[in-house]
């Protein structure tokens, strides 16, 4: 009788228990994704600490169903159970809870960075879709993930695919980075009409289902200027190898191009499941039943564009503040932050966006960032400059 390799069994002691898993932003757009991820890969990952910022009945559903030991709410004025963490600390709390060995972190915006910060103090992987993590603090994020042996892994699509492409190379065989953008809502608007879009034109994005901010982002293309200082800190490749190209399909979610002149780009359907699943195993694959097979033909054509910088200039301006460093990647996303919260309150218009956040930077960019207090509070000084600038118009 010949034993198949393949149906072989091991002992049940043999059987690894599953990773714990602390998920910030369990309740937005990526955090549902991940729980769904989390929940297919159930032998292999279980959820250990969930966090929320305010939706207390949407996190006490989604705790029911997966029983962590910890449980925390940002927002302390919203009424929760007796035993959950409160307060911004809370996503330290379960970003540090000592069961959970990989840290998914999918809050948006700033408010992510200590959690990042603590996590890998400890020497802990970060699956990270909080981009503004890396925005704000870059350098002080990839030092403490080197000094503590941890491991920065990205979500964002763009980031893992070219670190799916990168796989078993050295960074002297790259040439350049080149991240697709889907182009946003307005990809084909002229300035003008761009200028007055309403909040709803701006939230109907063509390609993918998100949280509000990163809509907003997509539609300025503040979110790939946010991207490409992303890939400078991932992958440690100075700003004039990472370029953007529009790709309006989203099907092709990045390239790399390497010295011989050689390019490798990683597909798929637009899924966020797929690189949550890739950030958790990574360097390794496993088999999941996440997405739909691929059908090239049912994809129909892939088409590319360059970049309209003149009716999208958030993405010239956070490039800038990227390879200006010190504190002005920072006064960026803050300054975009309260911007696109104002937008969508109905208190600034479309462009006022990206004009608010070029003021901030004229006035602000060049303040001290070489400390962690110094870029927060540089980020303080870039929001409270667009709220006050708002506040003067009305
Ligand atoms: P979302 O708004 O849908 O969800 C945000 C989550 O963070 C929610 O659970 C919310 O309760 C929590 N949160 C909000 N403000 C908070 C605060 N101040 N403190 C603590 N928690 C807070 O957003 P999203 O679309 O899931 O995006 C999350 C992050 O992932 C962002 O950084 C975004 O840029 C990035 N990202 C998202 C996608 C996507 O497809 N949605 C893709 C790539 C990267
Ligand atoms: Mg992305």
């Amino acid at each position: 009788m010949t034993a198949s390799l393949f149906h072989a069994t091991s002992p049940a002691s043999d059987v690894p228990s599953p990773v714990g898993v602390a998920l910030l932003g369990a309740t937005g757009s990526i955090g549902k994704s991940a729980l769904k991820v989390l929940e297919r890969q159930r032998d292999r990952f279980v959820p250990v600490a969930m966090t929320a910022n305010g939706n207390a009945a949407a996190l006490a559903e989604q705790v029911a169903q997966f029983g962590p030991a910890y449980v925390g709410l940002v927002q302390g004025s919203v009424e929760a159970p007796s035993g959950w963490g409160r307060g911004p600390e809370c996503l330290v709390e379960a970003a540090t809870h000592p069961d959970a060995s990989i840290v998914i972190n999918a809050v948006v915006g700033a408010a992510g960075l200590p959690a990042t910060l603590a996590a890998l103090r400890q020497g802990k992987r970060v699956a990270l879709a909080n981009k503004e993590t890396l925005v704000v603090a870059g350098d002080i994020v990839t030092r403490t993930a080197r000094e503590h042996g941890a491991e920065l892994v990205p979500v964002d699509s763009e980031h893992s695919a070219i670190l799916q492409c990168l796989a078993g190379r050295q960074p002297h065989e790259v040439k350049r980075l080149i991240l697709t953008a889907s182009g946003g809502p307005f990809r084909t608007w002229p300035a003008e009409r761009i200028a007055q879009a309403t909040r709803a034109d701006a939230l109907k994005h063509p390609t993918w289902q998100m949280g509000s901010k990163i809509t907003i982002d997509s539609a300025t293309l503040a979110n790939k200027a946010l991207e490409v200082i992303e890939a400078h800190h991932l992958f440690g490749v100075p700003y004039d190898r990472i370029e953007v190209v529009v790709h309006p399909q989203s099907i092709i979610h990045s390239f790399v191009e390497f010295v011989d002149g050689s390019v490798l780009a990683q597909m798929g359907v637009p899924s966020m499941e797929l690189p949550i699943l890739y950030a958790l195993t990574w360097p390794e694959r496993v088999a999941d039943t996440g997405v739909p097979s691929f059908d090239p033909v049912a994809l129909g054509g892939l088409t590319f564009e360059h970049v309209r910088h003149e009716q999208f200039p958030m993405l010239g301006l956070g490039i800038s503040a990227g390879r200006a460093g010190g504190a002005a990647p920072a006064v960026f996303n803050a300054a975009n932050e309260e911007a696109v919260a104002q937008f969508l309150a109905g208190a600034l218009s479309f462009g006022g966006i990206a004009e608010r956040v070029a003021e901030a930077l004229q006035d602000l960019a060049g303040a001290p960032g070489d400390s962690l207090e110094t870029l927060l509070a540089a980020d303080a000084a870039a929001r409270d400059h667009v709220k006050s600038r708002i506040a003067q118009e009305a």
